[in-house]
């Protein structure tokens, strides 16, 4: 049967791919090392089990409204105050399936066919995939290794078109961990205000950072660019609650009242007892923050220390989020594999190391593993990997 054009080019997530690749081939009994997820290995913090549970008992499991729950629009505002002095009305926000589905549901609000839409490369795999499904174009804009593989004001400019519509802020990043510092941030907004281009600040791993460099959301910047911005962000990484499904959307009035009218089409609401979850979430205690956090961050320093020994891997060490993004472009010459897929591939079969290749990120160069499992296994990970680049040499 013949498929909607629109599908006929989607690619499936690499992410998603590669991960059930190894999950197949550890139910077959193999000692499989999994690098590829991007999730948290904590588990949901017991209080926000203990609200979800609550919530049900008391009836909480029906319908809400589109745009969710109103006190989690307003402990939504309150984080934004408190973390980014940004004042919101509750009216601003949507609350969603995800951060995914915001962006998702952004991008069929803002884009008519041909609008382009910056995006800065390496970048996470579902922002072209959403842009053209929503009729837009992408256009990426490679951020350069040496600068951290962040996008300049310079090369901003030198982007846009009269079809320029959206630019998209990742920071930290996914796949690469680095941040944007505020005159980076200032720099571009600039850009953005002069040409009129809507900032997409995908902010979901704001709390996860390990410098003592502070994470600074391009829309507190001005009020100028604030009303330019839709902030994306959500309770996955933050909280330990990926599977929860619950993100959101911060930005001008009349693009949340088109984003949940939308949503009232297709989602209805974000799963009711999820988003009571989420309101514990964000109006008690964060203490399994800082533990998670310190955690990720001594498993970064480990496995940075042991990818940097590998043959012919370069990598620059990620300032948040929880992956790695090393460079192994010459151990792909030095063993003579085709491409970094091969590469991938060859180790997920020979080695059960399962890594995702850059390519799906727009950097194929580039491989990308996150650290958040145990560090024995994380030793064991680049003891395989080493022994795989020098048996191929
Ligand atoms: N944005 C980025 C950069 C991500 O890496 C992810 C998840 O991997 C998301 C958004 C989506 O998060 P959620 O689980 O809230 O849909």
């Amino acid at each position: 049967m013949k498929l909607a054009n629109r599908v006929q080019t989607l690619t499936p997530s690499a992410t998603l791919a590669i991960t059930a690749k190894a999950k197949a081939l550890k139910e077959a009994g193999h000692d499989v090392i999994g690098l590829g997820a991007g999730e948290p290995d904590f588990d949901t913090p017991d209080y926000i089990i203990d609200a979800a549970e609550k919530a049900m008992r008391q009836g909480l499991t029906r319908y809400t409204p589109a745009g969710g729950i109103l006190p989690l629009r307003e402990a939504i505002a309150a984080k934004m105050l408190r973390d980014h002095q940004l004042n919101y009305e509750t009216d601003q926000i949507i609350v969603t399936t995800g951060a995914k589905h915001a962006l998702y549901t952004l991008f069929q609000v803002i884009l008519n066919k041909g609008d382009e839409v910056i995006v800065p490369s390496p970048y996470w795999v579902s922002y072209p995939e959403q842009i053209k499904l929503a009729e837009g174009t992408p256009v990426f804009v490679r951020g350069e290794e040496t600068n951290q593989f962040k996008l300049t004001a310079a090369q901003l400019e030198s982007a846009i078109t009269d079809k320029t519509r959206a630019v998209i802020i990742n920071s930290p990043s996914n796949p690469t961990g680095m941040m944007y510092s505020k005159e980076e941030l200032l720099a571009l907004g600039e850009v953005c205000i002069k040409h009129n281009i809507i900032i997409v600040s995908d902010e979901i791993y704001e709390k996860l950072l390990y410098t003592d460099r502070e994470h600074v959301s391009i829309a507190s910047l001005s009020e100028q660019l604030q009303k330019q911005t839709v902030v994306i962000n959500g309770v996955s990484k933050s909280h330990a609650m990926t599977g929860w499904r619950i993100g959101y959307a911060c930005g001008r009035k009349t693009i949340i009242k088109a984003m949940t009218n939308l949503a009232s089409h297709s989602t209805s609401n974000p799963t009711t007892i999820s988003q009571y979850a989420a309101l514990a979430a964000y109006t008690e205690n964060e203490s399994t923050l800082k533990q998670m956090v310190a955690s990720f961050s001594e498993r970064l320093d480990y496995t940075y220390e042991l990818i940097t020994q590998l043959p012919g891997v370069t990598c620059v060490k990620p300032q948040g989020a929880f992956y790695l993004f090393p460079n192994v472009k010459e151990a792909i010459t030095m063993t003579g594999f085709e491409d970094v897929g091969a590469f991938a591939t060859a180790l997920l079969e020979e080695e059960q190391v399962a890594l995702v290749p850059g390519t799906g990120f727009g950097a194929p160069d580039n491989v990308r593993l996150s650290y958040v499992i145990e560090p024995d296994q994380l030793a064991e990970a680049m003891r395989r990997i080493d022994q795989f680049i020098k048996r191929h040499t």
